[in-house]
């Protein structure tokens, strides 16, 4: 599954969400360091990177 950058505005700490492509924007993302949910997807270019080679 990709992993998709996420960033919290709270905490200041940037973290890496696995989810399938579907589910991004429609799945609810918490900070693991605050639990705080309003995070910031950090769009690094048009694919997201894999955890693992395809
Ligand atoms: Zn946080």
């Amino acid at each position: 599954m990709p992993m998709y950058p996420y960033h919290c505005p709270k905490c200041d700490k940037d973290f890496d969400v696995e989810m399938r492509p579907t589910e991004v924007g429609k799945r609810t993302v918490e900070c693991p360091s605050c639990h705080e949910k309003k995070v910031t997807r950090v769009y690094t270019g048009f694919f997201a990177k894999t955890s693992r080679k395809a």
